[in-house]
């Protein structure tokens, strides 16, 4: 395979009648499937002829419809943006003007923030797009795409507070979903239920296992997880067999002991990756499901959804953290110290990977890419990038490799990767701020915000309502607190360690 489109060909002629993808509303088979992205695709072609290999704003709630149009923007040979639909106004503006899209495919309620925001393409509304089907193939671009080419493109948090446009390509996505659906053993018989929106990177396996496998995707909107008996129960109803969530999403079920009352039936995988999965919560997890297996994954959106595995295989004290694992197939990991020295076993090093899951960079910035994805340090005869995450890890005496933590200061909270620095950023846009750092509280979960201001303090509700106008409702601070002068460490840094533990 050299585009992912060519999956679905392939689906469309094993197993049009099956069931490929529903949520509340909509169901298709893999045949109406195939009908309703060759119809996006070719409208795609038609409104805006010539466009190739340029990014096309999504910009919806998840649903099937949705669902297509990702596909579509792909057979129209584009690649694919999606945005959060409650994005504040400021940072769409950001990442509108970045982006320079000729393109949307948005929600009818999505209009007026791309007009507010500064969007000066054509937009088309996805209601607009279900009566177009087509069985009919007429060529579109998507014959030319190389599998160097990108799919999709996601923009997470930057520390200046510009958000990164992550460029991921085909190759990365094909060669992720090869691995997964041979090494977990997927097939036509796994039923999914996507939680991850789709413009979270967690989303990506969930999107494109039905295409490589023949698989069945249930879309969850968000309000399922608001009740999680119920969502047992619908899980149940649609025959999940197979979860890929984040960690935080897999922890409601856990926090309360909803499986002593409801469980689901049937369960055979379940995997978890982009923050740390608490023992104590897997443990009751394993407890209901003895006969489940679990894979935390590892893995930053740059290196598409995930670089390392492991399979749980024994069982772990809850205060024993679980591995990372090893590198998932065409895939290697070099854990570097800090003159870019590989480290011997046991000591902490920066984690680093190599191979074709290696995004293509941040979008239109060479200076930020170039400090990511850097020349292999073991040697200098040919072009050879790693991409530096910025996590720390070691291995243990079995050669797993174990999660540290972070290297700066992001962080990951309610399952969003977050960097302080750009609540920082933010922050210093009040005229009044003289310094602030922002640190998290792991322990209560909570972000905290200390400021000195000119005025001496007794502004916080004005921070935070500034706050809230320009940063996304999950990186808001729970304690705004403004003091005289901040700690200084030995270097003259602020001592964000200090900050941390007064909190
Ligand atoms: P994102 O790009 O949003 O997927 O966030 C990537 C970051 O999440 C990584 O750089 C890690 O810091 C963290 N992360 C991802 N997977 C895990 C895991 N299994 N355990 C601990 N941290 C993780």
């Amino acid at each position: 395979m050299t585009n992912l489109t060519q999956y679905l060909d392939l689906q469309n002629r094993l197993r049009k009648d099956k069931i490929a993808v529903k949520d509340g509303e909509t169901t298709l088979t893999f045949g109406e499937l195939y009908q309703q992205v060759n119809g996006i695709g070719q409208k795609i072609v038609d409104m805006e002829p010539g466009l190739f290999n340029s990014p096309i704003i999504i910009f919806s709630p998840k649903s099937v419809v949705a669902y297509c149009a990702v596909l579509g923007v792909l057979w129209s040979g584009n690649y694919y943006v999606p945005i959060d639909i409650e994005m504040p106004i400021d940072r769409l503006k950001l990442i509108v003007s970045t982006l320079g899209a000729r393109l949307a495919l948005t929600s009818p309620n999505g209009i007026d923030a791309l007009n507010a925001a500064g969007f000066c393409g054509r937009t088309i509304v996805l209601d607009a797009l279900i009566p177009l089907k087509s069985d009919v193939e007429v060529p579109t671009g998507r014959e030319k795409i190389l599998d160097v080419d990108p799919a999709y493109l996601l923009f997470t948090s930057g520390s200046t507070g510009i958000p990164k446009g992550v460029v991921i390509s085909h190759r990365a996505v094909i060669d992720y979903m090869q691995w997964q659906c041979a090494t977990l053993h997927f097939d036509e018989s796994t039923i999914l239920a996507n939680q991850a929106p789709f413009h979270f990177d967690a989303s990506m396996p969930d999107i494109y296992t039905p295409l490589v496998c023949g698989a069945t995707l249930t879309l969850l909107e968000n309000q399922r997880f608001l009740f999680p008996n119920q969502l047992v129960e619908f899980l149940n109803q649609n025959q999940v067999n197979t979860l890929i969530w984040v960690p935080s999403a897999l922890m409601l079920l856990t926090a309360k002991d909803y499986f002593a009352q409801n469980t689901i039936k049937g369960l055979r995988l379940v995997m978890f990756c982009g923050e740390v999965m608490p023992t104590k919560h897997l443990n009751i997890w394993r407890k209901y499901y003895p006969d489940t297996v679990f894979v935390n994954l590892y893995g930053p959106t740059e290196t598409a959804y995930a670089c390392t595995y492991y399979v749980i295989d024994r069982d772990f004290p809850d205060t024993e953290p679980l591995p990372i694992g090893k590198p998932c197939q065409n895939t290697e990991i070099l854990i570097l110290n800090e003159w870019d020295q590989q480290v011997s076993p046991g000591e902490t090093g920066e984690l680093c990977v190599r191979g074709s899951s290696l995004s293509l960079g941040y979008y239109g910035d060479i200076v930020k890419t170039n400090t990511a994805f850097v020349q292999s340090p073991l040697h200098t005869k040919y072009r050879d990038l790693i991409y530096r995450t910025g996590d720390l890890v070691r291995q243990n005496e079995f050669g797993e490799i174990l999660y540290v933590g972070r290297k700066d200061f992001q962080i990951k909270h309610r399952g969003h990767r977050i960097e302080l620095g750009e609540i920082e950023a933010v922050a210093y846009g009040i005229a009044e701020m003289e310094q602030c750092c922002a640190v998290y509280d792991e322990e209560k979960q909570q972000i905290i915000l200390y400021c000195v201001l000119s005025t001496g303090g007794g502004m916080e509700k004005d921070i935070y309502m500034h706050l809230k106008k320009h940063l996304p409702i999950y990186m808001l601070p729970a304690k705004i607190q403004c003091k005289d002068t901040l700690p200084l460490n030995a270097n003259g840094k602020i001592d964000r360690l200090a900050l941390k533990n007064q909190a």
